[in-house]
């Protein structure tokens, strides 16, 4: 059953800090993150001169010049960070924090001001050029990072160096008198903008992200009347190919999401990470108003990137040229650009318009992106990170073709000039427990995500301590169990993944129905016990998966599937020429966890076929079919391809 849109609802993700990933597949990624990736992006930002740049010494001449992003790569460490020693106290990370806050509040200017390249580098420029310098974008990723701190820590020092800053932003953006009517080029501010208004309950800081949202797109557009201020013509201006009124069938302006207001924008356009960024701010502020017209249109663009631009790791973003979405089904598999924040993006978009619907559909491509275009971002090691993830990869096109862009290079390295991806992963990560569970106002709690956690559920009349054990994603064995201060009545809901063709649960050991809701969650209503267990099983299937037939570079093509995980082939496991190997539909194939394989992962195998070049010898065409040779086909997740030996990969297989 295909679940419909419902109407908004009262429901609340359980806070990062009341969920502990407990074991299982995600503490190992946590641990990892807490361990490796975390010192690894600290040393790089050290390296990289970002750190110094906070102490405003650079002058002309010297390396390591400021960059306009560099606050958004600290601010997402210190943010990282911060949740990190939230959940595990650590001496060493907690003195790393502080001296960075020690460093922002030495440089925030008297009014208020927080940026750290226009203080060192522009001090004459600000909010000059809100268009393309990120000023904003930094201050959101700031916002962030002090909310997280103070979560963590209970301390204001870093939350009110911040505040003061974003006091500074909102009495300079606006619609009065002496206002500038402007927008972020990048969005994040606005996101960080409606966490600030429900830490604090100010309703000036969800007007502020209001305006923005509902500025953006408006005639006359902002950008043309920000660059005359600066005394250029907007069609000489610098970003002429982003003007190009050519370039982009939208408009101009659809790079950055500015060409229509937003509720009148109906499919998603422009540089990817900006739109996820955009449309979670708009899911943010429809649940927050609450505003229908704002959902309907989330709901719209939601439709066009998930039924007609999705990649299926939830890779988001086909085109490197502006990093950008292009048009319906173009979905190329060696050249996709795939950033990983993209796909990081859409896990917060989902994430938030579940908590406006209510609906699974959400929920699942949450999961699904999560598994595997966001985990692919990362190497097993911790310290290596992909900035663009294909689908495919044969390395002589790297070599030849596109070898100018560093970011497509099909193997992860520790950092990049625009290094975004990295710091973003470990954020995501270490707050990965607000995305397991939520409750709300009627005494329901839902489970999104099944990862092996803790969790403290607070319902109206009391809380919930819930443990979910699992080897998920692994298989689809779940179990919970209860502890609770007495007898106590809840409806507890649990995501049916859409691929789930079958399901069972068990209570204390005996059968027990569910309903399914319309949203696509099962629900039990009754009152539980202390101590009582809750058995789930999801069927678990191998699925062989097509694409919509105008996906023209999937023709004839399928995608191994099972569970959350897509799946991969790999020049390691099944040579070079990956072009010839063919599934066989009629085949059974098996699951078979193997424990020495890439740090213990299930993989895939059965029989498939494979061309046999040997009589192409001299023949470059010919009308004879090639002859095909059995072969014994090894697939592996998707999201741990890359961490042998170089070699090429396909996620799509031709099929006989
Ligand atoms: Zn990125």
């Amino acid at each position: 059953m295909t679940p419909g849109n419902t109407q908004p609802i009262n429901m609340n993700p359980v806070e990062w800090k009341k969920v502990q990933i407990a074991g299982g597949f995600w503490k190992h990624k946590s641990d990892i993150n807490r361990f490796i990736t975390l010192p690894a992006i600290y040393q790089q930002l050290k390296d990289s001169g970002r750190i110094e740049s906070l102490n405003l010494t650079w002058r002309p001449g010297l390396p390591h010049k400021p960059h306009p992003y560099w606050d958004s790569d600290i601010a997402k460490w210190i943010e990282a960070a911060s949740y990190s020693v939230g959940m595990f106290p650590d001496a060493d990370l907690r003195d790393k924090i502080e001296d960075l806050i020690d460093k922002y509040e030495k440089i925030q200017h008297p009014d208020g001001y927080l940026n750290t390249y226009f203080l060192a580098v522009e001090p004459a420029n600000r909010w000059t050029n809100v268009y393309v310098m990120h000023e904003l974008y930094c201050a959101g990723h700031l916002l962030e990072a002090a909310i997280a701190h103070y979560q963590a820590t209970g301390k204001e020092r870093f939350l009110g160096i911040v505040r003061r800053y974003i006091d500074h932003i909102d009495a300079k953006f606006g619609k009065g008198k002496g206002k500038i009517p402007g927008y972020p080029g990048h969005p994040e501010l606005e996101l960080a903008l409606v966490r600030l208004y429900r830490l604090t309950g100010e309703p000036k800081y969800l007007d502020l992200a209001s305006f923005f949202v509902n500025q953006r797109g408006t005639q006359p557009y902002f950008f043309e009347q920000e660059a005359l201020q600066r005394g250029e013509d907007p069609e000489q201006s610098p970003y002429k190919e982003i003007l190009n009124k050519n370039y982009l069938p939208a408009g101009p302006y659809a790079l950055f999401q500015a060409h229509l207001p937003v509720r009148e924008q109906k499919s998603a356009e422009g540089h990817v990470v900006r739109a996820m960024y955009l449309y979670s701010a708009m899911a943010d502020l429809a649940k927050e108003i609450p505003d229908a017209s704002l959902q309907a249109a989330c709901e719209e663009l939601w439709q066009d990137v998930t039924e007609r631009k999705m990649y299926i790791t939830g890779g988001v973003g086909s085109l490197e040229i502006s990093e950008r979405f292009t048009f319906p089904y173009d979905l190329p598999n060696e050249t996709a650009y795939n950033e990983t924040c993209a796909s990081i993006g859409l896990v917060f978009w989902a994430h938030r318009m579940l908590h406006v619907t209510g609906n699974r559909k959400y929920g699942d491509i949450l999961e699904q992106t999560l598994y595997n275009g966001v985990l692919s971002g990362v190497s097993l090691s911790g310290d290596l990170f992909f900035y663009c993830n294909h689908l495919a990869v044969e390395w002589q096109v790297y070599y030849n073709r596109i070898l100018r862009n560093p970011r497509m290079w099909p193997e992860r390295k520790p950092w990049f000039d625009v290094s975004c991806c990295p710091p973003n992963l470990a954020r995501l990560f270490a707050s990965l427990g607000q995305y397991c569970y939520s409750y709300d106002s009627e005494g329901n709690v839902y489970v999104h995500l099944y990862i092996e956690s803790t969790a403290e559920v607070p319902l109206p009349l009391g809380t919930v301590f819930l443990r979910q054990e699992t080897a998920y994603p692994w298989n689809g064995n779940i179990r919970f169990t209860f502890s609770l201060q007495g007898p106590f009545q809840f409806g507890f809901l649990l995501r049916l993944p859409e691929w789930c063709p079958g399901y069972s649960i068990e209570l204390n050991g005996s059968p027990l129905a569910a309903e399914l809701q319309d949203s696509g969650y099962l629900k039990i209503q009754r009152v539980w016990n202390p101590g009582d267990i809750l058995s789930l099983q999801l069927e678990m299937p191998i699925q062989l998966m097509e694409s919509h037939p105008y996906v023209r570079m999937n023709a004839r093509a399928k995608a191994i599937k099972r569970g959350p995980l897509v799946y991969c082939l790999e020049e390691e496991d099944m040579g070079s020429h990956l072009e010839t190997i063919l599934l066989d539909p009629e085949e059974v194939y098996t699951a078979s966890f193997e424990p020495e394989t890439l740090n213990g992962i299930v993989v895939i195998q059965g029989k498939a076929w494979k061309k046999d070049t040997s009589d192409w010898e001299g023949v470059l065409y010919r009308s004879r079919p090639a002859t095909l040779i059995p072969v014994l086909l090894k697939a592996i997740p998707y999201f741990c391809w890359g961490n042998r030996s170089r070699g090429n990969m396909t996620v799509w297989i031709a099929s006989k």
